[in-house]
């Protein structure tokens, strides 16, 4: 496992898409470089693979006060998205910029598992912010192209904002 560089905006990778795993035992070392860059960050709560500048479609994500419950997700897609939230984000390849973007305030996500076992959940509050914010870096979108706005995937209610 190797701590890897954090690419930071506006590197061309950042804005590629990510390429569908086909064989999840290829990616175990990327995972494992993945998490221990994640948990070498003092604050860092998610990370895509195009981050540390590599295209498979990855993300780990750990929100776990002791950081010591990584979420690791191969492929993920996310179906379905309901409700809106406001919400302030950073993000580790962009040093000292925060910025509000529009997020659905819960998600139903399928994809792999590290074990390439499928997982299918769904996710409010601060998750679902995390995991959408992590699949954006997949397509190629980072917070700072946050200018557009949320269409829903699903008629849903609205639900209040984020503190
Ligand atoms: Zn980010």
């Amino acid at each position: 496992m190797t701590v890897q560089t954090i690419l930071t905006a506006p590197n061309p990778l950042l804005k590629r898409s990510a390429k569908q795993v086909v064989d999840v035992h290829l990616v175990q070392d990327l995972i494992a470089d993945m998490l221990e860059t994640l948990y070498d960050t003092p604050h860092g709560v998610g990370l895509a693979a195009m981050q540390i500048g590599r295209l498979e479609s990855v993300i780990v994500i750990d929100i776990s006060p002791n950081r010591d419950a990584p979420l690791v997700l191969i492929n993920p897609e996310l179906i379905l998205g309901e409700g809106q939230v406001t919400s302030e984000e950073g993000c580790l390849s962009l040093p000292n910029f925060n910025a509000y973007a529009k997020r659905y305030a819960e998600v139903e996500v399928m994809g792999l598992d590290v074990r390439g076992q499928p997982l299918h959940f769904e996710a409010a509050g601060f998750l679902a912010i995390v995991l959408q914010h992590e699949m954006d870096h997949l397509r190629g979108v980072i917070l700072s192209d946050h200018a557009e706005p949320l269409v829903p995937l699903h008629i849903g209610q609205s639900a209040s904002k984020l503190s």
